[in-house]
């Protein structure tokens, strides 16, 4: 296997550092407290590429494999959560559903602008009543005539409220369960369509969660994925899939940084007239840290070039988020741990870690969901 880093994502990866360091590090507080990213920075995301990394060059995005988007992905681990999510979805669960399933005509339609930033694109999957059993959505869609009719409510929706468009999961034939579920793209103009209750968070705070509301929402014909109903629910796993790596991908960066202050930290705070970092109650922290990180990044990186090798991964994206959600979370907890006090309070960037690296263990597939997927994979004939 090659585990060289491709000169183009070398390249991007330096960018990358240099703007966290120069740009979204130093508002990282201002932010958490204003619970906003700022529209400046925002477009900074937006002229350096950030909402297009996953989207092929042909729909004017960078067209970065798996394994490119994983290396950066673990940059942006390492700076306030709110900042990926921004453009998070446009790379991951917003646009490639249209990218994997969609028609040449709804990728030459909506992918540039996925791509560029103009628009942000969202995923709405849940609601009230159906979360980890996403196959019991009830948002129904009914044909009339050119369009469909939309009914239904989502929750949780990142970006809900300020997306432009939405991969909209709809029952058409409720007698088929899963076989019966559709994928619509729903623009933020159609008649019918609202965004409701934004969400107040544990964490991630620059960044929102809302529901979105479907009353009669009037979605052409033509916006159903692929242009076959049916279709919405096997779509919609194999988005999630690909979304498994690169959260993973996340945490890893994230748990890179918590060690990163846990061992600078060691090293400066003396008890006892020494250093706490010659403790060996705290080495063995920071060793099963490092251990877990090179681990997580092992998985990473080979889950994601199987993939760009095209062979199915269920299987391992599943083992991916969940060890690196787990083990991130860990180190979260050792990095609070080794601050003492200091870690507890607000001045510190770990206590936003250990409250923002929570999701991960939730959103996109429990780590329950996770395991019952490798199970099933384990357990089939
Ligand atoms: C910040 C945030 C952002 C999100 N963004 C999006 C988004 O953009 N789009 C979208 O569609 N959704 C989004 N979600 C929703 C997210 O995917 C769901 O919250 C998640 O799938 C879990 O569903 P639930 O919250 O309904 O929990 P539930 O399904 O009610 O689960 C509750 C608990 O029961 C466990 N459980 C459930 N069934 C089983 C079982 N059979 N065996 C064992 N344990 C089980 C779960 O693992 C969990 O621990 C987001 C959620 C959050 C919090």
């Amino acid at each position: 296997m090659e585990f060289e880093v491709p000169e183009n994502v070398r390249l991007m990866r330096d960018t990358v550092r240099r703007f966290i360091k120069n740009e979204l590090e130093p508002i990282s507080q201002q932010v958490e407290e204003e619970e906003k990213i700022p529209e400046s920075i925002v477009q900074k995301m937006r002229d350096l590429g950030f909402f297009g990394l996953s989207i092929p060059e042909e729909y004017e995005g960078m067209g970065l494999n798996t394994l490119g988007e994983c290396v950066l992905n673990e940059e942006f681990g390492k700076v306030n959560a709110c900042f990926r999510s921004r453009f998070g979805t446009n790379n991951g669960i917003g646009s490639q559903g249209i990218l994997i399933d969609g028609t040449p005509e709804q990728k030459q339609k909506y992918l540039p602008r996925i791509a560029s930033g103009q628009w942000t694109a969202a995923f709405a999957l849940t609601e009230p009543n159906a979360g980890s059993d996403a196959a019991n959505i009830q948002t129904k869609a009914v044909k009339n005539g050119d369009v469909y009719l939309l009914n239904g409510l989502k929750h949780f929706i990142t970006n809900g409220d300020v997306a432009d468009v939405a991969t909209v999961m709809a029952v058409t034939d409720k007698e088929k369960g899963p076989r019966g579920v559709t994928a619509f793209i729903v623009e933020k103009t159609f008649p019918g369509y609202s965004v409701g209750k934004v969400d107040r968070k544990m964490g991630v705070h620059g960044n929102n969660t809302s529901e979105l509301v479907f009353e009669d929402c009037q979605v052409p014909a033509e916006n159903i994925i692929g242009g076959v109903e049916g279709k919405g629910f096997v779509t919609a796993m194999k988005v999630l899939e690909k979304g498994r790596i690169t959260i993973a991908a996340t945490c890893v960066g994230t748990a890179q940084y918590v060690l990163d202050q846990s061992i600078a930290h060691s090293k400066q705070r003396v008890q006892f007239g020494k250093p706490i970092s010659v403790n060996q109650a705290i080495q063995w922290m920071l060793a099963d840290m490092a251990i877990a990180i090179y681990a997580g990044r092992q998985m990473i990186y080979h889950t994601a070039w199987c993939r760009d090798q095209k062979q199915r991964v269920t299987q391992q994206a599943a083992m991916c988020k969940v060890y690196c959600t787990e083990m991130a979370n860990k180190a979260a907890d050792y990095a609070l741990q080794i601050h003492g006090g200091m870690g507890y309070m607000k001045e510190s960037p770990i206590e936003r870690v250990y409250r923002d690296i929570r999701l991960t263990r939730i959103f996109e597939g429990t780590s329950e969901v996770q395991r019952m997927v490798i199970a099933r994979e384990l357990l089939k004939d």
